[in-house]
């Protein structure tokens, strides 16, 4: 029998990587080492006393029944204390803080509670997938607007057609950003939240990396902004920063009425954040400083290594401030990104993200991730200082990339 997917499914652009998937699959399979920087997700486990606490609320039967869907109280309660120590913020644990299953769980739903046939989100070219996708599949148009290197990576707002602000309903911005490593400061935040509001606009703010950041730069919330709750939310997860990808714990934060609309779409769809891990994000979120410390020493080490390595293999790559990611032009001589991603897996056995499957705007780049060990980082550079050196002249030269 041959069961056709749905009309929304089958809008959903290409997925880019299936190619370089593929590659990988194959290259393991024959035995080759392979050193992976194509995936964001922290090798490192989750802080212990997380695992204690989920263990202990685990042996408590009285967490094995449904949860609320609107999150336990004291969850509520010990994300409005975090956030405000952390941003000088209060927030009304009731109304204003909206646990969610991950924040990409809150992200594609987001568009299911405010799009109709027609409306459009703006959202950022190169992005994190859900924020387009998402809107296909809730039955809205992305518009995509682009991030340059010229502008910092920050959107040109101004630059959006009017025909095109008048049917849109949602804003999509993500700093630190995950490609490009980018952030954004409060003046950036402030442009954003007017923009919003002479505009009608939604604006959601995706801070997933705000505490992975180095060189003493602290990111700023965009709920900083005075009277930032009239229009913006904001996604938060404990999913980077505590080493918790696979739990499934974040949260959205900020305007009552769009927190309601994304609660309502949730009680249709999920019946809560298993309270055992609800209990155990309590924990991490009253996890001692020294761990955030820690973190960011881990990631400053790997980059550092791996930047300068890069260096002396003829790669001069960007020293991120913030995220996991370096997000590099590709070296000379490259015609596209995946002939550059196809080319380290090749003669570098390395696996590294084409800049295109974030967006077509990501021509030209490759992400690579830190998350392997600064040994196997280096180790990495040492490869491809050899397979840049194997590449015959011409084509280090003369074609343009
Ligand atoms: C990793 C990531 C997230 C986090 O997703 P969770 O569902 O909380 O694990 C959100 N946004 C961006 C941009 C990310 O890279």
């Amino acid at each position: 029998m041959a069961f056709e997917f749905a009309k929304r499914l089958q809008q959903l652009p290409p997925y880019l990587f299936v190619e370089i998937d593929r590659a990988k699959r194959q290259a393991l399979d024959a035995g080759r080492d392979i050193i992976d920087l194509g995936v964001g997700d922290p090798d490192t486990p989750t802080p212990q006393p997380i695992i204690e606490a989920l263990y202990e609320a685990a042996q408590d039967s009285s967490t094995h029944h449904y949860a609320l869907d609107a999150g336990m109280p004291q969850l509520r309660e010990a994300i409005a204390a975090w956030f405000e120590r952390r941003f000088g913020v209060r927030l009304d644990p009731a109304k204003e803080i909206l646990p969610l299953i991950g924040s990409k769980e809150g992200i594609a739903h987001l568009p299911f509670a405010f799009l109709n046939p027609g409306d459009v989100s703006l959202v950022p070219d190169p992005c994190y997938p859900p924020y387009r996708n998402a809107t296909i599949l809730a039955g809205g148009e992305p518009w995509p607007i682009p991030l340059d290197a010229a502008r910092q990576f920050l959107p040109d707002l101004h630059g959006i057609p009017g025909e095109i602000l008048k049917r849109s309903k949602l804003l999509f911005l993500n700093y630190p950003n995950n490609p490009t490593a980018a952030t954004a400061d409060l003046p950036f935040f402030e442009r954003a939240v007017a923009f919003a509001r002479t505009h009608r606009l939604m604006l959601c703010q995706d801070a997933a990396y705000s505490e992975m950041t180095y060189d003493g730069y602290r990111a700023p919330s965009i709920l900083q902004v005075p009277g930032a709750k009239d229009v913006a939310i904001e996604f938060h997860s404990l999913s980077k920063t505590f080493n918790m990808t696979g739990w499934r714990i974040g949260w959205a934060c900020g305007n009552a009425e769009i927190l309601a609309g994304l609660a309502k779409v949730k009680s249709n769809v999920d019946s809560g954040i298993f309270v055992a891990v609800q209990r155990a994000g309590i924990a991490a979120l009253s996890l001692p400083a020294e761990h955030l410390e820690r973190m960011r020493q881990l990631y400053v080490g790997r980059r550092d290594r791996f930047v300068d390595r890069l260096a002396v293999a003829g790669w001069q790559v960007p020293r991120p401030r913030a995220t996991f990611y370096i997000w590099s032009p590709l070296p000379s001589g490259f015609a596209s990104s995946a002939a550059c991603c196809r080319w380290l897996l090749d003669e570098a056995d390395i696996v590294a993200t084409p800049g295109n499957g974030f967006g077509v705007a990501g021509e030209g780049y490759v992400r690579m991730t830190l998350t392997v060990s600064a040994e196997r980082l280096e180790a990495a550079a040492d490869r491809i200082a050899k397979a840049l050196a194997k590449r015959p002249r011409a084509s280090r030269s003369s074609v343009p990339s």
